[in-house]
């Protein structure tokens, strides 16, 4: 299997390469040359999540160095439970948030870091020895990204926030690491982080003869892991109930949604996939008017979501005509006022607690009329308790995963927003 750029403007390359780049050379997103067919009859019957992910992943690993090492990277990075509970009324909930750090990015990221182990060190051509991971973050992706890699071999991660600007259980979730992982509060906005990271790409001396990385979300090594669970969850769905699924996605820079795409071009019995935004709307205006603008983000409650410029839309304009895409799916833009309604209703009305990022997706399944339909749940509500619990009127049990993080103690150095001061923190040791 091979990788291409989706602007065409590399030759392509193996699996790992297209993970050690993240960004293809020419400004591109990777991609896989070909999607070979999976048989959902036999991932419904697999054991395990992760015995069919060797399955339907072995393909996309073809004649690469890391080809071997398909079924231990498989079983390190699917090691936690994956919920399909039905809620009735036409309509099954996706928990994606039963990893370590309660987000669906653990998928992504611990695949994505089993990779990096089984590549760094081992005298691969082209493959440095070690490598500095820098994540700038807004909440969720440096939690998933520091609790993927700490501890583990030929990898430093440093993870910058804005300080003050991301949720108290999201700054513990940050700051409660040590060894190879080290966490800076930026005096300064996301905005500024992301800039650091740039800026420290370019900043002599830092390399010094190892690889650098920045794991983010258009990284192709976080987008198989990710197309599996819509694999699945649609194969055990139609297995139980005869009938193919759409699926309701909560969007912000949407790969999880090229995931379900991805899934969808494998074979996998997913009818339409809805994406919910938050009033980032760039997504929704355009299946409203075929006019594609991105705009400064907006923040609302779904934070994760806050983007005014989702980096993926590229891969599914790769993948789909533009009708072709409006006929398989669409899109819907969720207001706050909505997402709190559909939170303090969700007891009542489904038996559950959302988090603000599941609730878009609900009120967009709300809308709809029978199923089936499977809504996706991307974060655990105790994620977000400052928001959720005055809602429902009651506390939210933290789950064991949460709770074992929330225990560790912080570590964390605060810094200026500025390139020098990071590269010095970085070259020095602590
Ligand atoms: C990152 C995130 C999203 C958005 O996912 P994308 O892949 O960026 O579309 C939604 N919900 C939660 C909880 C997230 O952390």
């Amino acid at each position: 299997m091979r990788y291409r750029s989706t602007r065409g403007g590399v030759e392509p390359v193996p699996f790992s390469r297209a993970i050690l780049d993240g960004l293809a050379p020419d400004g591109g997103l990777y991609v896989p040359t070909s999607f070979p067919r999976c048989d959902p009859d036999r991932v419904a019957a697999a054991p395990s999540l992760a015995s069919a992910a060797v399955e339907v992943l072995r393909p996309f690993l073809r004649d690469d160095v890391l080809e071997d090492e398909i079924e231990d990277i498989c079983r390190s990075a699917f090691d936690f439970e994956l919920p399909l509970v039905d809620l009735g009324n036409g309509t099954a909930l996706l928990e994606l948030f039963h990893g370590p750090t309660a987000a669906f990015k653990d998928f992504g990221a611990r695949f994505l870091a089993a990779c990096f182990e089984r590549l760094l060190g081992r005298g691969f051509p082209g493959v440095p020895d070690s490598m500095l991971v820098l994540v700038a973050t807004s909440g969720d992706t440096g939690a998933a990204v520091a609790s993927a890699f700490h501890g583990r071999r030929g990898v430093e991660v440093a993870v910058l926030f804005p300080e003050g600007g991301v949720s108290p259980r999201q700054e513990h979730q940050l700051t409660c690491w040590d060894g190879n992982v080290r966490s800076f509060a930026v005096r300064g906005t996301f905005d500024d982080c992301q800039a650091m990271v740039k800026g420290a790409f370019d900043a002599p001396g830092l390399r010094r003869g190892r690889g650098l990385s920045s794991a983010n979300s258009i990284n192709v090594g976080r987008l198989l892991p990710q197309a599996m669970y819509y694999v699945w969850s649609s194969s055990v769905f139609r297995a139980r109930h005869g009938a193919e699924p759409g699926f309701v996605v909560p969007s912000g820079n949407v790969g999880n949604s090229v995931g379900a795409f991805w899934a969808r071009a494998l074979g996998a019995p997913l009818d339409r996939i809805l994406l919910a935004t938050n009033e980032n709307r760039v997504v929704p205006d355009w299946f409203a008017t075929g006019d594609y603008r991105p705009r400064p983000s907006v923040r609302t409650l779904a934070n994760a979501m806050d983007v005014g410029n989702p980096s993926n839309m590229e891969r599914l304009f790769d993948l789909h005509e533009p009708a072709e895409l409006r006929g398989i799916s669409g899109a819907q833009a969720v207001d706050d006022e909505t997402i709190r309604r559909v939170i303090s209703e969700g007891p009542r009305r489904w038996g559950r607690v959302f988090c603000p990022h599941t609730a878009t997706a609900m009120r967009v399944r709300e809308g709809l009329g029978d199923g089936p339909w499977i809504v996706v749940a991307t974060a655990h509500p105790a994620k977000f308790d400052e928001i959720v619990e005055p809602l429902v009127g009651h506390a939210v049990d933290v789950p064991p995963e949460l709770a074992r993080l929330l225990e560790r103690p912080r570590r964390v150095s605060t810094i200026g927003p500025s390139v020098e001061e990071l590269v010095s923190r970085l070259v020095s040791p602590e």
